[in-house]
C-alpha cells in the first residue's frame, strides 16, 4: 500500500514508519519538523516538510501522493504544556486535524488510522479502562484528541471517511535506531535515564499523595513496538475500533524508577515534587478488543524489556538525534 504518515518524524511515528518500509510498504511522510527530526525518518520513506496548521500544504501534498490510506500522528501531546497552552492544542491537533480531514475528503482518501489517546478518558471511575468508559478529558490535550475523534465520526457518516481510533496508553522503549526525544523532555521513563545518563540530579515525582498503593501516579507502559503493530494491523481491518493499546498492567512512578535502577546500576536519585496540573492518578487499558478484533498481542509487555530498549537507545544517543545525520 502507499502510505501518508503525518507525524512520521515523531517518536511512534519513525518507529511506525520503518515498521511499514520493512514489510514493504510506500511510505510518505509528512510532517513540519518542529518537534520531530528529520533524521528519525526512515531512508526508504519520502519527507514532505509540510505543516497541517496550512490547508495548502496538506491538500497539496495529498493530492501529490494520493495514499491508500493515512497514519495520523503528527499532533502535540504533552498533558502539562495542554494545561500552560491550550490554544496550541486546538490549533495543532483540531484545526490542523480538521485540514487533514478535508485534504482527504477532497481527494477521496478514506482510510485514517488515528492516534488518539487514552487521555480522552480523564479520570476513569474504574480501571481498567475499556472502550466504552466515558470520555471526559481531564487536560486540553486529551480534550483536543476527542474533538478530533468526534469529527472524524461525522465525517465517517456524511463523507464515508474509515476511521480508525486507536487510543494509546502510555508509549514507551526504543528500536535499535529509534527512540524518544523530545525537546524539552517531559516524559518519565527518559527523564529518568536523564539521570542515570548524568545529565541531570534527581528525577522529579510529580506528586506522592495520591490515592494509589505508593502515593504515586500509576500507567500502563506499552512499547513502541507493539504500538506500531497495531498500526499495520488497522490498515486491513474492517473493524474501525475505537482499540485501546495498553498491557492491561500499571506501574507506579516509583516502580517505573525501581526498574530502571536494576537496568542502568544507577542508584536514580529522586525528589518529591508538587502534583502535575491535568494529571490522571490511575490509567490502565483493557485492550481486550484489540487483542480479539485486531489479532494484537503486545510482544514486549515486559517493564524491564521495555526500559532496557529505551536504555540501550539513550546510551547510545546520549543527546537524543542533535549531531546525527539523515543516513
Ligand atoms: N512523572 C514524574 N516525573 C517526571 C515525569 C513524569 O513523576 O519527570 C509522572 C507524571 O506525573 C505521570 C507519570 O509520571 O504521573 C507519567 O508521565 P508521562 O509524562 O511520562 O506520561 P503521561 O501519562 O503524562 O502521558
Amino acid at each position: 500500500m502507499k502510505i501518508l504518515v503525518t507525524g512520521g518524524a515523531g517518536y511512534i511515528g519513525s518507529v511506525t514508519v520503518e515498521r511499514l518500509a520493512d514489510d514493504g510498504h510506500t511510505v510518505v511522510v509528512f510532517d513540519n519538523l518542529e518537534r520531530g527530526h528529520r533524521e528519525a525518518v526512515d531512508p526508504r520513506a519520502r519527507l514532505i516538510v509540510g505543516d497541517l496548521r496550512n490547508p495548502d500544504a496538506i491538500l497539496d501534498a495529498m493530492r501529490a501522493v494520493r495514499p491508500d490510506a493515512v497514519i495520523h500522528f503528527a499532533a502535540l501531546a504533552l498533558v502539562g504544556e495542554s494545561m500552560e497552552q491550550p490554544e496550541l492544542y486546538f490549533h495543532n491537533n483540531v484545526v490542523g486535524g480538521f485540514h487533514l480531514a478535508e485534504a482527504m475528503r477532497k481527494v477521496g482518501v478514506r482510510r485514517i488510522i488515528f492516534s488518539s489517546t487514552c487521555a480522552t478518558y480523564g479520570i476513569p471511575d474504574q480501571v481498567p479502562i475499556t472502550e466504552d468508559t466515558p470520555q471526559r478529558p481531564a487536560n486540553p490535550y486529551g480534550e483536543s484528541k476527542l474533538q478530533f475523534e468526534r469529527m472524524l465520526r461525522w465525517y465517517e457518516i456524511i463523507h464515508k471517511l474509515e476511521p480508525v481510533f486507536l487510543r494509546y496508553f502510555n508509549a514507551c522503549g526504543a528500536t535499535e535506531r529509534l527512540g524518544e526525544d523530545h525537546d524539552p523532555e517531559t516524559h518519565l521513563i527518559p527523564n529518568v535515564l536523564r539521570v542515570a545518563l548524568g545529565q541531570s540530579d534527581a528525577v522529579p515525582i510529580f506528586g506522592h499523595d495520591y490515592p494509589t498503593p505508593d502515593g504515586t501516579c500509576i500507567r500502563d507502559y506499552i512499547h513502541v513496538l507493539d504500538l506500531a503493530d497495531a498500526h499495520v494491523r488497522a490498515l486491513e481491518t474492517p473493524h474501525l475500533g475505537p482499540y485501546n493499546l495498553g498491557n492491561g498492567q500499571g506501574f507506579s512512578v516509583l516502580e517505573v524508577i525501581e526498574t530502571a535502577r536494576a537496568v542502568t546500576g544507577h542508584p536514580i536519585p529522586t525528589r518529591i515534587a508538587p502534583r502535575r496540573l491535568g494529571d490522571p492518578p490511575v490509567l490502565v487499558a483493557d485492550a481486550t478488543r484489540a487483542r480479539t478484533q485486531l489479532g494484537w498481542t503486545p510482544k514486549c509487555p515486559d517493564l524491564h524489556t521495555i526500559v532496557q530498549d529505551a536504555w540501550n537507545w539513550h546510551r547510545a544517543h546520549p543527546h537524543g538525534y542533535a549531531g546525527s545525520k539523515r543516513r
